[in-house]
């Protein structure tokens, strides 16, 4: 089955008592049993519910992976990664990981005694030297926040392997309609499915997919006796937005490549930082292991100040300024005094994170109207 078939179909069956054709939001944390410990596969709503298994079958389908484990969020998705360790394992992650991620890793699993060491994976070569005897997961995450980096997942697996390492991708940002880590080798790929995967901006939710029989066994375990589940109405939600996941994927990586095309041509923009952009320092790699280059857009500014940012950040209308990303509708963020505020300034810098950088989340309008608002917007700042 191809993707566009699988979003729609795969795991989603008619209600066999009903008929009805969306699978029902089965709102019960308990199931009646026939006699003692006879049922019909469901005993009680945090270990299984039809509503979650459904989107389980879905998600493992998309990623083309065997099986799927949701969770309350994309970071208790981690958190449960996370447990499958033990203390005096080394985490070996990208440098410019997801904000949570990297405060999850640091300030609560760090007291337990994993350890987690950073390292830029844009240069795939760069790893191998990081990797010590307790390092037992690498955590990719492709492309980067907010500076769009792409990372080599089948180098970064070929690496880890010889090394007896797992692997595990954070395809938030990529969405599985534009890439398929497991493909690519690697172990387990996670979502924050409360960006493109449900992609209406109303839910918050996470999953992991995997294809080895063991990690799945042990993850399935953790979900169970941890807790960290979603609602069924969550996963009704997830699995209704899944159905457009590929319309609105398409759509948003047409408009992210025709706004990253207005903004190289500005006056006012100093730089662009967009995969799916010739001069971008790994676009053969995105062209080798993405569908499309994404939605997402970073650009920075001749006016090289928190204020010109700032202007133009008040001065958007569609584009309306939050945190998250991979919605229908645009956002605008300033990373330096959002998602990232927690890194010194000094680190920022050096990798390009200056106080006048701006990052988009292209939705799926029209995309003249989007041109219209960031043309109106950068109007507002003198270029120099
Ligand atoms: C948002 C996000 C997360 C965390 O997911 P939540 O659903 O907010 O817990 C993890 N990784 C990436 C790349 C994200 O963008």
């Amino acid at each position: 089955m191809k993707f566009g078939t699988k979003v729609i179909h795969a795991g989603v069956t008619p209600d066999p008592s009903t008929g009805a054709i969306m699978t029902p939001i089965f709102q019960t944390s308990t199931y009646v049993q026939e006699s003692i410990g006879v049922h019909k596969g469901y005993a009680y709503g945090r270990s299984h519910n039809p509503t979650r298994s459904a989107l389980e079958t879905n998600l493992a389908a998309l990623e083309n992976g065997t099986d799927c484990i949701c969770y309350a969020s994309g970071l208790a998705a981690m958190d449960a990664i996370l447990k499958l360790f033990k203390p005096g394992d080394e985490i070996l992650s990208t440098n410019d990981v997801y904000g949570g991620s990297h405060r999850l890793l640091t300030k609560i699993y760090d007291v337990f005694g994993l350890k987690g060491s950073f390292v830029d994976m844009s240069e795939a070569a760069s790893i191998e030297a990081m990797i010590t005897d307790q390092t037992k997961l690498i955590w990719v995450e492709t492309p980067t926040n907010p500076m769009l980096n792409i990372i080599d997942i089948k180098a970064v697996c070929e690496i880890a392997h010889k090394h007896g390492v797992l692997v595990c991708v954070d395809n938030t940002f990529s969405s599985p309609y534009l890439q398929t880590p497991l493909d690519l080798g690697a172990d387990m790929v996670t979502h924050s499915a409360t960006k493109y995967i449900n992609g209406h901006s109303d839910v918050v939710h996470g999953c992991v997919i995997t294809s080895n029989p063991e990690l799945a066994k042990r993850l399935r375990f953790i979900q169970n006796a941890a807790g960290a589940i979603p609602g069924p109405m969550d996963c009704f939600l997830v699995l209704r937005g899944i159905k457009t996941l590929h319309l609105r994927v398409e759509r948003s990586c047409q408009n992210a490549e025709k706004i990253a095309a207005f903004l190289v041509d500005h006056p006012a923009v100093s730089k662009v930082y967009y995969p799916g952009l010739a001069e971008h320092p790994n676009y053969d790699i995105a062209v080798s292991q993405m569908r499309a280059f994404g939605g997402m857009v970073s650009f920075d500014l001749h006016a090289n100040s928190y204020e010109s940012a700032e202007k133009i950040l008040s001065n958007t209308h569609l584009f309306a300024l939050a945190e998250s990303l991979g919605g229908v509708e645009s956002l605008i963020g300033h990373p330096a005094s959002m998602t990232h505020a927690s890194i010194p300034r000094e680190d920022r810098l050096k990798v390009g994170l200056t106080d006048s950088l701006i990052r988009l989340s292209v939705g799926v309008e029209d995309v003249e109207d989007l041109i219209e608002d960031l043309a109106k917007a950068l109007a507002t700042i003198k270029p120099s």
